[in-house]
């Protein structure tokens, strides 16, 4: 059996929560982010720039053993030197372990180095602290993390100064050479294990200009060290909070559940599946416990549901945990100055439905068809896939630069006639396929003059991100201003002073959903992924129209990747089966549902599986048949995506005739 240590990971986890520290590591207590850890670092280069800090770092010597006391004895040795570089030192304190990104040692000096892929504006204001001169909260973790590290390693090696840094992507730093994210290969060992496989053409010149930077953190560790916290109600200190946590952990007993609006996100909660097979649903029990709720509570609407509320905690506090138990003052209703309904008017439309029972869905024709004036013909829907990765794929650009590698793009026309008229898929890798797909998109929407659509501000912010690189770029293509000047005509830009609203932007379908309908189906959701199934089961028209093999049928819808294709089967309780459920997983179904859970960014939960199967494209040794199948999964994925702004068009169209 492992010993019972607090790691720095198991620290982490207890900060956020200290409840989950008894549920982590068990196997009755499913743990839905145990994938994560890869599937992030995957998708935001975490492996990569580990290793690239090490190649910054050169002439270390790497602690590899997993073995406890095996690694801490190998650094005990090592430690002897008067000046020594090592990867993944082993220090324990009592009950405490952790193992050290990067450690310089010097004679009586130690530099501890944590390595984040997190991204760092060097030329920007300090991000750590608020205003107030508080830990910022999006810094919290990162600090917390190398705070527990300088405790132990102060703790277990006495006599030593101990200086703290982050290691972070820089962004304003260009990348010196071309091909540099090729060079750090994910590859998986003969025993599965992921990682870093470094090229041997790596050279002095690809780590000439540093994009990884060093930042010292001591300030915001000594705050952290100096904080009072909570433990069971009292009040302690940095060290009193370690022993609480550590203590817990060692003698495997659970602290007691402070529930509150992060129970949302909590990975102990189980799918109906897995509760089906008899695991134990570690957020049911933490709810149980606090709330004495029984299995009938858990089917009705929790706070937790309640779209966009900022003040679920004060509910919670005040033993609001439904929301039949909400009343108007809670919400505190505003109508809008603009047409529509306002965030506080949805969220108490939201709660009324489920106190009165109403399962109907609220469609504002008025307010709609108004909108539906003012389109021209054809209707455009457009969808992108992006990514930002750490480590550029070109010199010259910068780490974490927005990419688009792959757009799809639906029609309708006047007679209501449907066609998936184009897509685009760059995923070759060390390719900045940005200038490209912008030159294809315009390409596509050239054609005539129709409104174009997009869910959600993703496509403007991407394209305008676009727009920035094209102006900066010191070697730009040569069809620059048309480039800019088409990113222009089709997206706003809000930010001071370079602000514009294109004579032909993009209407954000999903702002109309927000404004003109809601389905208590989707249970507050306003993700596609909800609002889909949910129009699905309500429209008549869709059922009719999609239970039909037509889609990409000879005489039926255009498709460009698929054949007589029907999107409506009907489940045993004759409910409509989401559409992407009917179609292969990118990856198997427990990573994509991981991927769900790996954000609170509703934007990246929605487009996570296309990004991992970008990055997993860019990054990692594959079989030209894999990449051919990864590249059509995310080619029906993407053509999925603008088919659902379709249908929902076509529903909404139908339910104002
Ligand atoms: S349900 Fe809430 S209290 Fe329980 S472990 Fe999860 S986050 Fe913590």
């Amino acid at each position: 059996m492992s010993p019972r240590y607090l790691t720095k990971t198991r620290y982490k986890l207890g900060i956020d929560c200290p409840t989950k520290l008894y549920y982590t590591g068990k196997k009755e207590y499913p743990d839905q982010r145990q994938e994560d850890t890869f599937l992030a670092a995957l998708a935001e280069g975490g492996f990569q720039v580990g290793e690239l800090a090490r190649q910054y770092y050169k002439g270390g010597i790497n602690i590899d053993s997993l073995d406890y006391t095996e690694a801490e004895d190998m650094t005990r040795d090592l430690m002897k030197r008067d000046q020594v570089v090592l990867y993944e030192p082993a220090f324990r304190y009592e009950n405490l372990f952790i193992r050290v990104d990067i450690l310089v040692k010097d004679v009586n000096t130690l530099h501890l180095i944590e390595v984040k892929s997190k991204s760092f504006d060097r030329l920007g204001d300090n991000p750590f602290l608020t205003r107030a001169g508080k830990i910022a909260s999006g810094w919290e973790s990162y600090l917390q993390d190398v705070a527990f590290q300088k405790y132990v390693l102060e703790k277990s090696c006495p006599g030593y100064t101990v200086n703290s840094y982050l290691m972070m992507a820089d962004k304003s730093a260009l990348c010196p050479t071309d091909g540099l994210n090729q060079k750090f290969r994910i590859v998986k060992d003969i025993t599965n294990r992921k990682g870093i496989r470094v090229s041997t053409t790596l050279t002095d010149e690809d780590l000439k200009n540093q994009i990884l930077i060093q930042v010292t953190v001591d300030d915001y560790v000594r705050m952290i060290h100096g904080e009072t916290y909570k433990a069971d109600g009292s009040d302690v200190s940095f060290a009193g909070l370690i022993d609480f946590l550590s203590s817990h952990y060692r003698n495997d007993t659970k602290i007691t559940p402070q529930i509150c609006s992060g129970c949302t996100s909590c990975e102990f909660k189980c799918t109906p599946e897995q509760e089906a097979e008899d695991f134990k649903n570690g957020f049911k029990e933490c709810w149980r416990e606090v709330l004495q709720w029984n299995d009938n509570d858990f089917k009705e609407p929790s706070i937790l549901e309640l779209w966009n509320y900022r003040k679920k905690d004060s509910c919670i506090a005040s033993g609001k945990t439904k929301l039949q138990d909400l009343t108007p003052q809670d919400i505190n209703i505003k109508t809008n100055t603009v047409p529509g309904l306002s965030s506080s008017q949805r969220q108490w439309l939201q709660v009324e439905k489920v106190k009165t029972k109403d399962t109907s869905v609220y469609f504002d024709k008025t307010g709609m068809k108004a909108e539906m004036d003012s389109w021209a013909f054809p209707l455009h829907h457009i969808d992108f896939e992006t990514a930002r990765v750490a480590i550029p794929f070109n010199k010259g650009r910068r780490p974490y630069e927005g990419i688009i590698f792959q757009f799809s793009h639906h029609l309708v026309h006047e007679d209501g006639s449907v066609e998936h008229a184009g897509q685009y898929l760059n995923a070759v890798p060390g390719i900045f396929p940005n200038y490209e797909t912008v030159r294809e998109l315009k390409k596509q929407l050239a054609r005539d003059n129709g409104t174009i659509f997009r869910y959600t501000n993703h496509e403007n912010s991407y394209l305008i991100e676009v727009y920035r690189q094209l102006l900066a770029d010191t070697n730009p293509p040569k069809d620059r201003d048309d480039l800019c000047e088409f990113i222009k005509s089709i997206t706003k830009s809000d930010k001071k002073p370079d602000e514009w609203r294109g004579q032909r932007c993009m209407v954000d379908l999903w702002d109309l959903v927000k404004k003109y309908y809601y389905d208590p189906a989707t249970h507050g959701s306003n993700s596609i992924k909800a609002v889909l199934p949910a129009i699905l089961n309500s429209s008549s028209y869709l059922q009719g129209k999609y239970s039909k093999p037509i889609y990409g049928a000879a005489n039926g819808i255009k498709s460009l990747n698929y054949t007589d294709w029907s999107w409506v089967e009907y489940d045993q309780k004759g409910k409509v089966k989401d559409p992407y459920s009917l179609l292969p997983p990118v990856f198997s179904k427990e990573i994509d549902a991981s991927i769900e859970l790996f954000s609170e960014d509703e934007e990246l939960r929605e487009g996570g599986a296309a990004m991992v199967a970008y990055s997993r494209m860019q990054f990692s040794e594959m079989s030209d048949y894999e990449r051919e199948k990864l590249e059509k999964a995310l080619l029906r994925y993407c053509e999925l995506d603008t088919l659902a702004m379709v249908m929902i068009y076509e529903a909404w169209r139908e339910m104002l005739v």
